[in-house]
């Protein structure tokens, strides 16, 4: 007998989450199935009903979703279970009403590909959403958001697949129960462990006749880039979609927000800490100079107010770039923004939460506020 007869089939490598993410970290997973189509997708998560509670808890539900990795820190040691990657696109149109046009997107479909295709058919509503990494699917799970608009503005339902009641429902907005970077999408996840997973989203989206102007723009920073004046009336501050678009790129770049492979700055998860939302009276302790900005009132009625994690990072004494001493250079907070915690070329997981640990401990000793991370950990914890 020969090897002829039993040829030595190497088996194959497995999947490494630092391939699949836009950190570019985390360890390999145990099995890793690709949805091409929504019914390959279906096949596997009825396959995958959702666990009790005691064991998502745990964190050893054995299916993960994927769509773009752009929000997601996987352990060194990988996922043990099995990754659903949604990756079937697509995008459908239907004019509704005289100006508004409802588009239909895949889960899987390219969210910025989704804004670049609106904004060159004249619709309005996403464009201040431009460059903005991963799928469309998870859009909604934390109420994507930036300079001034949220997915929540504009879309009208989810089409998800529920894992508790093993069905195929429709998810109003209103059901989506929407607030800043949450939704019930993100509240029925428990240790990345989720109960609906997004099929495919609906927008409702203007057109006018004549040129295609944005929706008003609510941002000073990119009103000004705009040569707007952010105090003008909500009609005086429209600009053409395409200007707009450009313009929030450009920002985007400027902090190392829109994916560069050649930028180490945008080896990340984007911002890596939200902004807290705290009562007045505890923002009333800061210096008088922290940015803060009303965020309605809690159950008793006391007003809230949300702060720029930015801020209170930069000022607790973690400035551009630190970190790097922490973890011999390997990752550090992005040179251009203190929100992002990046991967400077050959960063493990542990690497980046180093930094990310170092950086939320100085602003509490500083400021007494604690600062909660934005991406989904899974395996790993800060
Ligand atoms: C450079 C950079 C800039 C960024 N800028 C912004 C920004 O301006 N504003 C902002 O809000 N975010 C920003 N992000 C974060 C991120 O891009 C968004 O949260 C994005 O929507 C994540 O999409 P994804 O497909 O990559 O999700 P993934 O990272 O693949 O998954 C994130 C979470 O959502 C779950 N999920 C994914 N798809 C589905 C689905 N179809 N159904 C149910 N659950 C699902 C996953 O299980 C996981 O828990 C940025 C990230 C980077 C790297």
């Amino acid at each position: 007998m020969t090897t002829a007869d039993f040829p030595i089939v190497a088996p194959a490598a497995p999947r490494l989450f630092s391939q699949h993410t836009t950190a570019r970290v985390g360890g390999p997973a145990g099995d890793w199935i690709v949805a091409e189509n929504e019914h390959d997708a279906l096949d596997v998560l009825q396959a995958h009903p959702l666990p009790a509670d005691s064991v998502r808890e745990a964190g050893e539900d054995t299916l993960l979703v994927l769509g773009g990795g752009s929000n997601l820190l996987v352990a060194d040691a990988g996922f043990g279970g099995t990754v659903l990657q949604l990756a079937f696109s697509g995008i459908s149109a239907e004019p509704v009403e005289t100006e508004a046009v409802e588009i239909t997107v895949a889960a899987g479909h390219d969210w910025d590909a989704v804004v670049a295709w609106t904004v060159e058919r004249g619709l309005t509503g996403l464009e201040a959403l431009s460059g903005i990494p991963g799928a469309a699917g998870a859009t909604p799970v934390q109420n994507v958001g930036a300079y001034g608009a949220e997915v929540s503005q504009t879309l009208v339902d989810a089409r998800v697949w529920d894992r508790a009641e093993e069905e195929l429902v429709v998810l109003s907005a209103e059901q989506m129960q929407f607030g800043y970077r949450d939704s019930v999408l993100k509240r029925t996840t428990v240790a990345g462990s989720p109960r609906y997973v997004v099929l495919s989203v609906r927008f409702r989206l203007t057109h006018r006749a004549g040129e295609a102007l944005s929706a008003p723009v609510r941002y000073a920073e990119l009103a000004r880039t705009l040569g707007l004046d952010p105090e003008a009336p909500e009609d005086q501050r429209r600009a053409p979609l395409q200007k707009v678009r450009n313009a929030v790129l450009q920002l985007r770049a400027g902090k190392g927000m829109v994916l560069d492979e050649q930028d180490h700055d945008t080896w990340s998860t984007g911002s890596f800490f939200t902004n807290p939302i705290v009562p007045a009276s505890a923002a009333a302790q800061l210096p008088p100079q922290a940015p803060q900005f009303p965020a309605g009132t809690d159950d008793d009625g006391e007003p809230l107010v949300k702060l720029s994690a930015a801020w209170l990072i930069d000022r607790a004494g973690c400035g551009r770039g630190f970190g790097a001493d922490l973890v011999d250079g390997r990752a550090s907070l992005s040179t251009k923004h203190t929100l992002a915690v990046t991967n400077r070329g050959d960063a493990r997981t542990e690497d980046l939460l180093t930094v990310a640990r170092a950086a939320r401990d100085r602003v509490r000793q500083t400021f007494g506020i604690t600062l909660h991370p934005e991406p989904v950990l899974i395996g790993c914890s800060l």
